[in-house]
């Protein structure tokens, strides 16, 4: 052989983020929409906890918005509904965008949404952000989207995040991310950076009714499947409310990197969070459930805490489990700051947050399930049996079959239904949906009862 071997080295995808990222804050004309902040009446600012870029309406907004160097969702209590008018429900939140959105002054095409098992990739099972829809193909221009540019709300599943769920109002296993994706073809160009600011930005101020000095836009840097490109996320109280990524250019190995023929733009809104930010309720999962949050309760004889659980909000978005350092402190500082023990805080907001996994678990269940997966123990489906088998024991611990059996857990999914009706229309009639979760549920019981036995044998 006397072909000569050849080192090269690859840059993972944090060191291509970390070297294009002082590039991109030191001209920010080149890379962000500029001038279209200013039109906007926005400045350019460093946040002082973070020190990241951002753009702020009012020298009063100090930090960059993000909860981290805010320390509280203030939003809570606080929303932003006018004189009169009733609280948004979470179907009516998807209705405001697509209205603003359709209208805008390039029109999006509203599309309904994919199953969110993803049997067009081999890469993942379920589709866990708008754009895997699109991916690959009409990313890199072999196939032409359904509409051009268009907005979808897509149900989303990630399941790496369990721990949070039922306390941040931020975390779910399913969730609704309204998308607006566009591709700028050759010789087909619709939109980029500045008209997807003024969209957001409209929708934001006119349909939300969210003054332009509550909002902050953070400058940052996407890197992803070989693109790269500026993205900007954009808060309000506190609150991320969505992120707008604009893939602009091909990175090699070393960093380097050129422009892309075809400039897409994949901006990605948590439905859950508009609801709740308009609202001002204590927690997300509130409104997204309504319907079935009020039949869990009322079957289980339940009531919220509406004092301490008023004062838990703001305070909520500290309990990230992956950020915090020590829980407990926080717990104890949360408490104090209601005014309560830890203890009592704690006994408020446990059995609530057990039922707020339940509720998002059986939704993403339902979805799952309807869309064609099946518990298993691979892939995809093992995360199905996994939030279902949380669910079984999480209802067992706290003695709510005794109350509900098997019939009325089943309502639960009836309920979820009446919940996304609003968005996704009436489901399709699925006969067996029952029988499979029975079947779960048999399965689960048997493995359980064994290993109490065991248990039992061992410590005998
Ligand atoms: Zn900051």
């Amino acid at each position: 052989m006397d072909e000569q071997e050849e080192t090269v080295q690859c840059l993972t995808t944090k060191e291509i983020k970390a070297l294009a990222q002082p590039e991109f804050a030191a001209n920010p004309d080149k890379f962000y929409p500029t001038e279209t902040f200013r039109k906007l009446g926005f400045h350019r600012a460093e946040c002082p906890k973070c020190k990241c870029h951002f753009w702020r309406h009012t020298e009063k907004k100090v930090t960059c918005g993000d909860s981290n160097c805010e320390g509280k969702y203030s939003f809570i209590g606080n929303g932003f509904l006018k004189e009169g008018q009733e609280k948004v429900t979470f179907a009516e939140a998807w209705q405001g965008f697509k209205q603003s959105m359709t209208t805008a002054k390039v029109p999006c095409n509203a599309i309904e949404r994919y199953p969110i098992v993803a049997r067009w990739r081999n890469d993942v099972d379920f589709v866990a952000a708008g754009i895997f829809c699109f991916q690959p193909y009409c990313v890199t221009g072999e196939l032409d989207p359904p509409a051009n540019p268009l907005i979808c709300p897509q149900f989303c599943a990630r399941f790496n995040d369990l721990d949070n769920i039922g306390i941040t109002g931020r975390h779910y296993s399913g969730f609704i991310m309204l998308g607006i994706q566009v591709f700028n073809y050759p010789g087909d160009y619709k939109f980029f950076k500045d008209e997807c600011i003024e969209f957001n930005f409209r929708w934001l101020t006119e349909t939300l009714n969210i003054p332009a000095d509550e909002i902050t836009f953070i400058e940052d840097v996407w890197v992803g499947g070989g693109n790269l490109g500026p993205s900007i996320e954009y808060f309000v109280r506190g609150l991320e409310v969505g992120n707008m990524v604009f893939m602009q250019y091909k990175t090699f190995h070393d960093g380097s990197r050129e422009e892309l023929d075809i400039k897409v733009i994949d901006t990605g809104i948590g439905l859950e969070r508009i609801s709740w930010l308009v609202n001002g309720t204590y927690t997300s999962y509130q409104d997204t459930f309504a319907n079935a949050l009020e039949y869990m309760l009322g079957k289980l004889n339940m009531e919220i805490d509406k004092k301490i659980w008023e004062g838990f909000g703001p305070y909520s978005c500290t309990l990230n489990i992956d950020e915090v350092e020590d829980i407990d402190k926080t717990w104890e500082q949360i408490a104090s700051q209601i005014g309560e023990t830890p203890d009592k805080v704690k006994e408020a907001i446990q059995p609530i947050k057990e039922l707020f996994i339940i509720l998002d678990h059986t939704r993403t269940i339902l979805i799952t399930i309807s869309d064609g997966a099946l518990p298993s123990n691979v892939g995809g489906g093992g995360n199905v049996r996994n939030i279902l088998r949380r669910v079984f024991s999480i209802m067992k611990k706290n003695g709510w079959w005794d109350t509900l059996g098997m019939e009325g857990f089943l309502e639960i999914f009836e309920k979820h239904k009446i919940d996304l009706e609003g968005i996704y229309g009436k489901f399709p009639e699925y006969k067996s949906f029952g029988e499979i979760i029975q079947i779960e549920f048999d399965r689960w019981k048997y493995s359980d009862d064994e290993s109490v036995k065991k248990l039992e044998k061992i410590i005998k």
